[in-house]
């Protein structure tokens, strides 16, 4: 395992744990530096820094932002980021904006397709009501028995073509770069294995993203498969864009991977912890090894 994690969710979006209880979770599976990466809030980042200093593990600062690019929805992640930014704070408090009335026209579409009450019921699941999210309804649907698990819920209500989908226009491309670098943070492409575009339209989406200053793109990440991450590590090197690494952390029975480190397997671009000046070097690790040589695989 390398033990750094530069993505995942507390209750401030659509996590279970509370910032303070993720933080502690991740240091106890012996993390060394974490990015706090909710989506499109900054909320929980006060808490998680304080967390982490009091654990002795580094902080990243960090968000997810929501964005339309072309007809997909891809997820930008900041790195290194100042909270105080008055200009993304800004365009984040604009992002969520949008999410009440959607959240207002997926129970509706839920209802029609005979699943009640789901917005009061998604609404129960979400701690920061602003940030109501997919799958807080996706958790209110398996709580209501309608599907065994999370993941069917999506492919049965929740994605395009299916009656809890509503179309949404999030932040353009250029503006979560914009926001991310007068932040002071990198902006990388979240799980890029995910998206629905060809082979030419990611081409495409990395040449765009590279022209507005874009600084890298996820390779090792839970929701990508062993080819995904040879391919989007050929990527990188390539597009001379950073390489990232992070859990996409929600919850304990949600998750593939959990909070606090990734597959250590090795990296062929230069690792965004480098362009972070996060060091390793003289840090030591809970269980006395010296993470240089972790760090070092890549
Ligand atoms: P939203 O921002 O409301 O569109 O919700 C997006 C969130 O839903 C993502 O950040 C994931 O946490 C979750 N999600 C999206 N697709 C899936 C899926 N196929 N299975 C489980 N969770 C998903
Ligand atoms: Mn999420
Ligand atoms: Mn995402
Ligand atoms: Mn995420």
């Amino acid at each position: 395992m390398r033990p750094i994690d530069l993505h995942c969710h507390s209750t401030v979006s659509d996590g279970m744990l509370p910032p303070a209880e993720l933080v502690a979770r991740a240091a106890g599976n012996g993390c060394r530096w974490l990015a706090l990466t909710d989506h499109d809030d900054l909320d929980g980042l006060e808490t998680a820094s304080r967390t982490a200093g009091e654990c002795g593990i580094g902080f990243v600062p960090g968000v997810e932002i929501s964005v339309s690019w072309r007809d997909v929805t891809l997820h930008i992640v900041g790195l290194g980021i100042d909270p105080a930014s008055r200009t993304l704070r800004e365009g984040l408090a604009q992002v969520r904006s949008g999410r009440a009335e959607r959240a207002e026209q997926m129970a509706a579409g839920l209802a029609r397709a005979g699943i009640g009450g789901a917005l009061q019921g998604a609404y129960r699941y979400a701690t920061n009501p602003a940030l109501i999210s997919r799958a807080h309804f996706a958790r209110y649907i398996v709580e209501q028995g309608h599907a065994r698990d999370t993941g069917s819920v999506f492919k049965r209500y929740l994605v395009k073509g299916k009656p809890g989908y509503v179309r949404h226009e999030w932040a353009s491309l250029g503006d979560a770069v914009e926001w991310i670098h007068a932040a002071g943070g990198l902006a990388v492409i979240a799980h890029p294995g995910r998206y629905r575009v060809s082979a030419a339209g990611m081409q495409d989406l990395l040449r765009e993203f590279r022209e507005l200053g874009g600084d890298g793109i996820e390779v090792i990440t839970s929701s990508h498969s062993t080819e995904d991450y040879q391919r989007f590590n050929v990527l990188a090197r390539d597009a001379s864009l950073l390489a990232s690494v992070g859990s996409d952390f929600h919850a304990p029975e949600e998750s593939w991977m959990d909070v606090g480190g990734v597959p250590a397997l090795p990296l062929l671009a230069t690792p965004v912890w480098q362009a972070l000046g996060l060091a390793f070097e003289d840090a030591p690790h809970a269980d006395g090894s010296r993470l240089e040589a972790v760090a070092g695989t890549a």
